[in-house]
């Protein structure tokens, strides 16, 4: 008993890396025909693809959303396997870079198990309805989908934690993989799901811009959020063009408040 449980205590110590693998709005930055000093700077930082981030731990490796740009987010990283895609919820700059698994299908000659919410299953159902169809076009992706809702999951022996929060009307998740969490496209978390994320050291939030918007947190919201909760280190991801520049946005963020950027790797 003591032997297991001393063997769980090490597994849950032992350390995670995440790497932001882009940081980006739906559109990306540069926007396609944008001239403003954002989308045109020379800064690599300052150039962001769309949201998602890839967590390893013990030598397993979960990776938090699949847009469109998650080839070239995986071609950039030595990863070469996945053990966990989790959605956060069915927009298509978190999910449309899902045929894509195709090239880790082959080489492990397995299929790729995908969490996400049931509403997140049904609409993945529609959009890659060849995946699910009866006659099977040969070379299509293979997914096994899991139904998960907020509360605790355990996923290859890590525990995390699903996290309700509000998309405007739309309900998402966000997740919490021991002292580190990961909340994108929200602009409203309800008390009881605070709770879940007190405690976390390193928090990745969801900041758009600058002015208010409909669904999702400005700067100034995600701040007063990231106050609230008091991690020891916070980044803005799912950032659009109108955030400003990283090297002037990073001067008027208050201390332990950062930009994240695409390739920003945290280590916990
Ligand atoms: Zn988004
Ligand atoms: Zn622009
Ligand atoms: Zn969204």
């Amino acid at each position: 008993m003591f032997i297991i449980f001393d063997t769980l205590n090490q597994l849950m110590n032992s350390p995670l890396k995440i790497t932001l693998l882009g940081t980006g709005t739906s559109l990306g930055v540069p926007i396609i025909g944008c001239d403003c000093q954002v989308c045109q700077s020379n800064d690599p930082r300052d150039n962001r693809l769309r949201s998602s981030a890839l967590i390893e731990w013990n030598g397993k490796v979960f990776l938090v959303d699949a847009g469109p740009d998650f080839r070239q987010q995986m071609l950039r990283t030595s990863v070469r396997n996945i053990d966990a895609i989790l959605l956060t919820h069915e927009h298509k700059d978190h999910v449309s870079g899902l045929d894509d698994i195709r090239a880790l299908n082959f080489l492990h000659k397995k299929a790729i198990d995908i969490y996400s919410e049931k509403r997140v299953q049904d609409s993945i159902r529609k959009d890659f309805a060849y995946v699910f169809s009866v006659i099977q076009y040969p070379g299509i992706p293979q997914m096994n989908l899991h139904q998960i809702s907020p509360g605790k999951i355990f996923i290859g022996g890590l525990e995390i934690t699903a996290i309700r929060a509000m998309h405007y009307k739309l309900p998402i998740l966000g997740f919490r993989f021991g002292d580190f969490t990961y909340i994108s496209d929200t602009n409203y978390i309800a008390k009881e799901e605070m709770e879940k994320i007190y405690g976390t050291r390193i928090l990745v939030i969801n900041a758009l811009r600058w002015e208010a918007h409909l669904s999702h947190h400005s700067i100034p919201e995600a701040i007063k959020l990231i106050q609230e909760i008091k991690p020891e280190k916070a980044y803005l991801t799912h950032l659009s063009h109108q955030a400003g520049k990283y090297e002037d946005l990073i001067k008027e963020l208050p201390a332990g408040i950062e930009p994240g950027y695409d390739g920003l790797v945290l280590n916990l």
